[in-house]
């Protein structure tokens, strides 16, 4: 007899894709942070000061002695600046007075820390992402002070996806790839240390999934760190593993089955990241990453040498620099832009020249120099283009620099519907569809409340891809994508119908990539494209192309 009460299957929770990939596995709560004791007065505030100080000394220690025994250099970097954080001035002058005002050491620190935490939520974009860094000083003093220890992540005997409201750095540093499978967080975004860090380590990872923390300890979920899904319930086949899988084994070039060549490229945000994986090529070094933690802009020299490290990693192999593409999302501390009303719509990515030229003169002279030492194929592209006198611009400085390969992001509508006359100008295109999404359907890309209105196989947004990519096939030109949509095995196949020559996405995403296309004809590609052209929403375009 059937069940008279239905299965209701696997619940569908959503939020956003920071690192692609997918996993299944138990998920597992990072537990919670220690407890602020009921107020009590304070007998003696200059003892209750040098509690504090030595807390917060203490603190600063252990989270120095972790950047220097950090496995990677983001890592390190990363906790350097947690580290120089703790050891603040204004922290221990602002935690000296609270105490002498009449709050215990730990309410103190935590009094001061909500100040500095406030101030970066209402910054917004990169220096909101580093909150969560002030709430783990803020953990670690407070368990300091009570003498607790600090949580750590879960050990549940097996490899298990681990579930958070955010990671701070110190347990971001800690993934193992060995031990955590994938991370949902219910905060964070995508420029946050949790997805910089995960992305650095291949784990799949959503965040901002605001539902997350109903998951209950042990329920087997499927991360899809792509679209931003996480399924639970969802692994009633699902058996647990020793071992993650592996990167990559060895190189071999994108292609369809039959022998229509497609560059599988990596987006990376620094040489670590390049680390053990085998690709063909960097489709987008995403710069701005290396300098975020950077009050005043980068040395030429520093930046020689950060350039560098990546062109050494890619010996007679391509490596596309995207320029700093601050602004909006990506906030850099020495480009603060200011009144702005909305800064997506603002002085972001190649605008930002429009102030400050010298920034853009000293970066295109460092890829340059870096190039000129090196072995890697080295070309370079803008971000945010918007016009053909903007593209034309900038490839006149980048040419006059010694850096012949020039190209712009495709990132803006008013861009894509100009790609032709843009191709003109420069020698190569690369189509973001995350921005590209975001401009061409009004909808911050950070919202999750309106993911069905930037889901790729939007017909629209097809669309304006596609007319990049005929613009590329009518002059011999190379047209890439390089926004996260690559990294869909499905939607690689439709990319590669469209005309499209190369995909870059995070090196984990490449093998799934390779066999969808491999697996398919060039003329199956081609009528998967039309098919999903011609559908009506995403929904009928992704069941048209499964179905070839
Ligand atoms: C994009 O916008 O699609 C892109 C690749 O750039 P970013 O995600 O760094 O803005
Ligand atoms: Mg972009």
């Amino acid at each position: 007899m059937r069940d008279l009460v239905p299965d209701p299957g696997p619940e569908l929770l959503r939020g956003l894709g920071a690192s692609a990939g997918t996993a299944v596995g138990p998920a597992y709560r990072l537990a919670d942070p220690p407890r602020l004791p009921a107020p009590r007065p304070v007998g003696d505030p200059e003892a209750e000061v040098q509690r504090a100080w030595a807390a917060i000394d203490a603190v600063c220690a252990d989270i120095s002695r972790r950047a220097d025994a950090a496995a990677d250099a983001t890592s390190g970097e990363i906790l350097r600046v947690q580290a120089a954080l703790a050891g603040d001035r204004t922290l221990r002058d602002g935690v000296a007075q609270a105490v002498r005002a009449g709050h215990e050491a730990p309410h103190a620190v935590a009094a001061i820390l909500a100040g500095h935490r406030s101030a970066l939520l209402a910054a917004g974009g990169l220096l909101a992402a580093r909150a969560a860094d002030l709430d783990d000083l803020r953990d670690r003093v407070v368990a300091h002070c009570l003498g607790l220890p600090m949580p750590t992540l879960p050990d549940p005997g097996c490899p298990f996806v681990l579930v958070a409201v955010d990671l701070a750095p110190a347990d971001a540093a800690l993934l193992d790839p060995a031990r955590v499978l994938a991370v949902v967080t219910s905060a964070g975004s995508f420029v946050s240390h949790t997805a910089i860090l995960a992305r650095a380590r291949g784990l799949p990872t959503v965040v901002a999934c605001g539902r997350a923390l109903e998951i209950a300890d042990g329920t087997v979920v499927t991360v899809d760190g792509t679209t931003g899904r996480v399924s639970v319930g969802s692994g009633e086949d699902y058996t647990p593993i020793s071992a993650p899988p592996t990167a990559p084994a060895a190189e071999h070039r994108g292609q369809t089955s039959d022998g229509h060549p497609v560059a599988l490229l990596a987006n990376i945000g620094c040489a670590a990241e390049l680390t053990g994986v085998a690709v063909e090529g960097v489709g987008l070094f995403r710069t701005e990453l290396l300098f975020q933690h950077h009050i005043d802009p980068p040395t030429l020299a520093e930046q020689v040498q950060e350039y560098a490290q990546v062109f050494a990693a890619m010996p007679d192999r391509q490596v596309i620099v995207r320029t700093l593409d601050a602004g909006s999302d990506k906030p850099l501390p020495f480009l603060r832009e200011h009144d702005e009303p909305n800064p997506a719509l603002g002085i972001r990515g190649l605008r930002v020249a429009r102030r400050r030229g010298d920034i853009l003169r000293t970066q295109i002279s460092a890829i340059a120099a870096a190039a000129r030492e090196s072995r890697a194929r080295v070309a370079v592209m803008a971000p945010m283009v918007t016009t053909v006198a903007e593209a034309a611009e900038f490839t006149a400085l980048c040419r006059d620099a010694g850096l012949p390969t020039v190209g712009v992001m495709i990132e803006v509508p008013a861009a894509a519907v100009r790609a032709a006359e843009i191709l003109q100008t420069v020698d190569f295109l690369s189509v973001g569809t995350n921005d590209l999404s975001q401009y061409a359907f009004a909808a911050d890309r950070r919202s999750g409340e309106l993911a069905d209105l930037l889901d790729p196989w939007q017909p629209a947004l097809l669309s304006l891809i596609a007319l990049c990519a005929a613009a590329g096939v009518a002059v011999g030109r190379p047209v890439g994508v390089c926004g996260e949509a690559a990294a869909d095995p499905a939607f690689a196949v439709v990319l590669t119908g469209l005309g499209v020559t190369s995909l870059s996405m995070s090196p984990t995403a490449i093998p799934a990539v390779r066999a969808a296309l491999a697996a398919h004809t060039v003329e199956e590609c081609r009528a998967a494209a039309q098919q999903a052209l011609a559908a009506g929403d995403p929904a009928t375009a992704r069941a048209a192309v499964t179905r070839i």
